[in-house]
């Protein structure tokens, strides 16, 4: 049977997959996010990627990196680890890249066996093998300059192809993958169960975003907030479209036509969870 190429993501399908704590939940049960992000030069990604996680469904955000003091002024609620991720405790899923520059600790994360989401700076000279011989999921958000330079081709052949670019990238990288933009798409690898090549899912497209989000930062509250999707407990496919989901809503409940700061697509995903649920 022939699979469709797009399926729209429905607001009643993030209504269903979106995690609610069970009664007798604790803060641990409900997910523990890693986010390995900031530097020196931009310390803002961390704050935003931690805003994000924050606001995604984990129990508990456990920041990793030089930009902890920012974080710390503006998240008190954030965990700070000090040392390098691999003997970070009890992290269920891990965010790694926004804002980062040419930090080493990448590597490190990928070669941890929990689901690991891949944004900016992380995707800067990501090898396929790193990735596919991972055991847990892997997620990759590329904007399309960044799939560009994963891809090896000009970013006007992404632009211009974004569906088959996607594809692309999901199959050699053998990872889910969120293709931001003015449209956001989400491709799985094929699957192989018991030796059995799954047929290709169709690409989830995001029907809720707006050109407002085209603002510095928000892909860092995106990263954050899928991450956190991840460590609830979330398949790599429905963290990343269920993100996309809630941060094109949260950002046009921010906005109502006017200009938003990242951090206001932050602020407004609580109302955005609340409106969906
Ligand atoms: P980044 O490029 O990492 O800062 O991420 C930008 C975020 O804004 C992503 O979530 C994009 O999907 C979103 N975005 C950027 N441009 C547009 C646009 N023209 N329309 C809708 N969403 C956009
Ligand atoms: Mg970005």
């Amino acid at each position: 049977p022939s699979v469709p190429d797009l399926e729209a993501l429905q607001h009643e399908d993030v209504a269903w997959l979106l995690p609610a704590p069970a009664a007798e939940s604790d803060k641990y049960r409900r997910g523990v996010v890693g986010v390995v992000a900031g530097s020196a030069r931009y310390p803002g990604a961390a704050v935003l990627a931690v805003a994000g996680a924050l606001r995604g469904g984990a129990g508990a955000v456990r920041y990793v990196g030089p930009a902890a003091d920012a974080v710390i002024a503006r998240h008190p609620e954030t965990l700070v680890h000090e040392g390098p991720p691999g003997k970070a405790g009890r992290v269920q899923a891990w965010v790694v890249g926004p804002g980062l520059g040419d930090d080493p600790g990448v590597a490190e994360v990928l070669a941890s066996d929990v689901p690991v989401l891949v944004d900016a700076d992380g995707l800067r000279d990501l090898s396929p093998a790193a990735v596919r011989r991972r055991a847990a999921p892997t997620l990759l958000t590329p904007h399309a300059g960044e799939a560009a330079a994963l891809l090896g081709v000009a970013r006007e052949e992404v632009e211009d192809g974004r569906l088959a670019a996607v594809r692309e990238l999901a199959a050699r990288f053998g990872a889910t993958v969120l293709l931001k933009g003015s449209t956001t798409l989400v491709a799985d690898a094929e699957g192989h169960a018991d030796g059995v090549s799954t047929p290709m899912s169709p690409v989830r497209v995001n029907p809720t975003g707006t050109s407002w989000l085209a603002t510095a930062g928000s892909g860092d509250v995106l990263s954050g907030l899928a991450g956190s999707l991840l460590a609830a407990g979330l398949r790599p496919r429905d963290a990343a479209s269920c993100a996309a989901y809630l941060h094109g809503l949260a950002a046009r409940l921010a906005s109502n036509g006017a200009p938003i700061a990242a951090s206001d697509v932050a602020t407004a995903l609580p109302r955005a969870w609340a409106d969906v649920v």
